[in-house]
């Protein structure tokens, strides 16, 4: 068994959609990004790398390459997934605080947990999302961005539920 954690945070945009957990939220702003700018998935990309050492996303998935502009962090969640697999890792569960002041993410974080434990080929029980506020404090309490904070948990023995229902990657094993 291993640990990893994660964080993440974000500036808000109003010219974009919020995105949190692969779940489009509404929302008066959205975050600034790269990417889609989905601050939990990244949190979580971030912990499952670090549980196995491999990493961070800016590695895998650097700001700079223009394939990752505008991606869908669903897909580079599920690649976390597969580098993980590749290296006969599997997840065993997620827990990620958002610390957002508005809009309230708690109302979403059901679907959220179902969207991310799809990504990563795991049950929607395997995730967890909790969500609050920063009591006004800071620039989160003035809602400039939001945070997001995970911890994962793998062990050895394969990907045996795959990722997300996409194809096996390299390497990765059906055993376990
Ligand atoms: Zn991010």
């Amino acid at each position: 068994m291993r640990i990893g954690f994660g964080y993440d945070s974000h500036r808000f945009d109003p010219s974009r959609p919020l995105i949190l957990g692969g779940i489009r939220i509404p929302a008066a702003s959205g975050l600034a990004g790269h990417s889609d700018a989905d601050a939990v998935a990244h949190a979580i990309i971030d912990a499952l790398l670090g549980a196995a050492a491999a990493g961070d996303i800016g590695t895998h998935f650097p700001p700079d390459d223009p394939r990752w502009k505008d991606a869908d962090s669903m897909h580079l969640l599920e690649q976390a997934v597969r580098v993980l697999g590749g290296r006969d890792y599997r997840v065993v569960n997620v827990d990620v605080t958002v610390v957002c002041e508005r809009p309230r993410i708690g109302s979403h974080a059901r679907a959220m947990q179902e969207r991310l434990a799809k990504a990563m080929g795991l049950r929607a029980t395997q995730v967890s999302i909790k969500a609050k506020t920063n009591e006004g404090l800071g620039w989160i309490g003035a809602a400039e961005g939001l945070a997001a904070c995970a911890v994962a948990l793998i062990e050895e023995g394969g990907a045996a539920d795959g990722a997300g229902g996409g194809p096996p990657g390299p390497g990765r094993t059906l055993a376990g």
